[in-house]
Formats: C-alpha cells, sequence, structure tokens
C-alpha cells in the first residue's frame, strides 16, 4: 500500500475541488475505465482506483480524515465502508449501463470487482472508526485537562435492539436467498461458465425481511446518538495530537466489534506566546531608554509572571532564555523554556523637555553609532569602498 495514489492526483482535481467537480471528474474516468467497456486490460484496477477515490472525497466526514492523515488514516474503514456511500447507479445514469431498478443488472461486474459477493457482507463487521475535533487553549494544553464531550456515533438502536423490526414483530426469513444473504450467480461466457456470489437483492445482504420496520431506526438496527465520554488530555500536548479511545467509535455489524475514536486535539492561537514544542517565544517591547540604561522588567509566562533583567546596553531582537517556564514536555518530567525577544520601541511622539533633552543627548556624541562588532551594513559599507 505504500505506494498509493493520492486521491486528487487519481481523479486529476485540485484539493479545493467541490463536490460536483470531483463527481463530474469521477463519472468522466469511470465511463472510461468500466470494465465493461474498457479494452485496457487494467481496467478493473484502475476503476477500483478511482472509484476509491471517489468514495472517500465525495463523503465529507472520510474526506476530512483523509485531508488530515493521507491513507493512513483511513484504516478505520472497511471496504464496503469506504464503498457504501457511491450511488453507481446516479453516477451511471443515461449511459446504458443496467440502472433503473432492473435489480443492479449492469453492476454486477462492478460488485464482483469489489468482491462485495464474497460472503462478508453477512458477516460481522468492525465498526467504523469515529473522529472528534476538540480545541483547546494553550493553558490548558499546559495543565492538561479532562473533560466529558459528546460523541456522535452509530450505536444500536435502543428500540429494536438492533433486530431492525419494530418491538412485538417478527422477521421472515428472505426466500429469495433463504435467509444467507447471498445468492449464487451462473454466467456464460465464451470462456466457459463463471459462477460468482453476490449479496441478495431482496433482502439487500440481510437474510431476513422485516415487515413492520421499527419506527426509530427505520429498520436499520442502528441510530447515531450522542454519548458522553470523558477523556483526559496530558500535559504538554501538541496542537495536532490524537487521543484514541478505544471502542467507543460505531458499533460493529452483525456482532462484529466496535470502531475506536480518535479525538484530534487542536491548540488554539496565543494572543502572547508562539510555541515551539516545549519552548515557548514571547516578545517584549522595551525602551530605547530602558535597552540603553538596563532595567528589570515583568514578563508573563503561561501561568503568571516573573521578572527579567535587561542589561545596559541590550540590543534590539535579543533573546533571554527563562528555564523551566515554557511548556511540560509530554514524554518526561519537566519543562521547556520561555524565550523573551525584546524589541525596542522608538517613540513616536515625545514633549517638548524630552525633545530638548535629546537634542543635548545628540549634541554630546554626535551621530556616531555605538557598536561593538561591525554589522552588516558596516561590511557591506566596508566592502564598497575598499
Ligand atoms: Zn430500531
Ligand atoms: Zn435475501
Amino acid at each position: 500500500m505504500a505506494d498509493k495514489r493520492d486521491y486528487y492526483e487519481v481523479l486529476g482535481v485540485d484539493r479545493e475541488a467541490t463536490k460536483k467537480d470531483i463527481k463530474k471528474a469521477y463519472r468522466k474516468l469511470a465511463m472510461e475505465y468500466h470494465p465493461d467497456v474498457s479494452e485496457d486490460p487494467e481496467a478493473g484496477e484502475k476503476f477500483k482506483e478511482i472509484s476509491e477515490a471517489y468514495a472517500v472525497l465525495s463523503d465529507e466526514e472520510k474526506r476530512g480524515t483523509y485531508d488530515q492523515f493521507g491513507h493512513a488514516g483511513m484504516g478505520g474503514f472497511s471496504q464496503e465502508d469506504i464503498f457504501n456511500n457511491i450511488n453507481f447507479e446516479d453516477i451511471f445514469r443515461g449511459f446504458g449501463f443496467g440502472g433503473s431498478g432492473s435489480g443492479g443488472g449492469g453492476f454486477e461486474t462492478i460488485f464482483d470487482l469489489f468482491g462485495f459477493g464474497g460472503g462478508r457482507r453477512n458477516g460481522p463487521q468492525r465498526g467504523a472508526d469515529v473522529v472528534y475535533d476538540l480545541k483547546i487553549t494553550l493553558e490548558e494544553a499546559a495543565t492538561g485537562i479532562e473533560r466529558d464531550i459528546e460523541v456522535p456515533h452509530k450505536q444500536t438502536c435502543p428500540r429494536c435492539q438492533g433486530s431492525r423490526a419494530e418491538p412485538g414483530t417478527d422477521s421472515r426469513t428472505c426466500d429469495t436467498c433463504g435467509g444467507t444473504g447471498q445468492v449464487r450467480h451462473v454466467q456464460n461466457t465464451p470462456l466457459g461458465q463463471f459462477a460468482s456470489v453476490r449479496p441478495c437483492s431482496t433482502c439487500r445482504g440481510e437474510g431476513a425481511i422485516i415487515d413492520s420496520p421499527c419506527h426509530e431506526c427505520h429498520g436499520k438496527g442502528i441510530v447515531k446518538q450522542k454519548t458522553t465520554i470523558h477523556i483526559k488530555i496530558p500535559p504538554g500536548v501538541e496542537n495536532g495530537s490524537r487521543l484514541r479511545v478505544s471502542g467507543q467509535g460505531d458499533v460493529g455489524k452483525r456482532g462484529g466489534p466496535p470502531g475506536d475514536l480518535y479525538v484530534m486535539i487542536g491548540v488554539k492561537h496565543h494572543h502572547l506566546f508562539e510555541r515551539e514544542g516545549a519552548n515557548i517565544y514571547y516578545e517584549k517591547p522595551i525602551s530605547f531608554v530602558q535597552a540603553t540604561l538596563g532595567d528589570k522588567v515583568e514578563i508573563p509566562t503561561i501561568d503568571s509572571a516573573v521578572n527579567l533583567k535587561i542589561p545596559a546596553g541590550t540590543q534590539t531582537g535579543t533573546s533571554f532564555r527563562i528555564k523551566g517556564e515554557g511548556m511540560p514536555h509530554l514524554r518526561w518530567n519537566g519543562k521547556g523554556n520561555l524565550y523573551v525577544k525584546v524589541k525596542i520601541v522608538t517613540p513616536k511622539k515625545i514633549s517638548p523637555k524630552q525633545r530638548e533633552l535629546l537634542e543635548e543627548f545628540a549634541n554630546i556624541s554626535g551621530d556616531e553609532i555605538y557598536t561593538e562588532e561591525k554589522g552588516f551594513f558596516d561590511k557591506v559599507k566596508d566592502a564598497i569602498t575598499h
């Protein structure tokens, strides 16, 4: 899977493509590579590839997961989960590939291609993973927090307990497939007979017919509901970290295990600090008098404030390190540092008295600029004059 192509590249659309663009691109390619019409020996594989890209990018939730994690993020979706939102009838409408109430006539090749007939439809299936976005402040990231979050996920319908039938009513075995959920299909071709097994269209692979579907879940056996989940976020958590809560994704189908919940943690931008790993950065404006004579200034920290001594003769852009006032390290004890960069602010408005004193200052010092060593511009000047 390492060389799996980017879904956007597969469909030839850019990352900002709208749903409409994506559908249009997919339709065009699907016509070209439909295994019933294409002469390309790899049409089947190509059709699968474009269909997978389309299935993911046309679904907001899956596209979001893919945009964040790439192919790695799709691991929680089964093949069937991925493809279940493609409406092939809609895609191929007007192109003469089956459809129009024929029970999926022209789609048989496609279903074969995806192996949907392989019997898994009737077996246990793991629930999908659920992604939940949680935004926290830098202060919360520094201390770590515990929080109750309301997670929307698919759960067994409480009314019918997943039976899909209205309580007090029964389901009956599907006559078409005899309750197996599958039908065997034999096809005569010039190369011989091919038999394939595919989901029963009468019961949609469930094996049972429900005459009175449950009112709550409309016969699905599953409802989307919110569950309150208590989560603990460790101190030092970074923007973009993900927290896995096992078993809190969607409920599995037919006794399959549930998926997992992934809490995606976003740390909000702070109005004072920039963060890089465990270190935080702060810019302190000081006057040229403070810089020249030296001073003691108060610096805010993530949870309080500390004093910083500005030595006499400090240049603008100088950084000071305040040890241990950064963010906690996530994996070991201790904290990062707080780096304070001073910025000398030139006054825009001065009083007549200040002007008088500054002019006197200028008279005494001339236009000499005090530097300890030659700066960049001095070196340039030197280079020009020599
Ligand atoms: Zn129900
Ligand atoms: Zn059936």
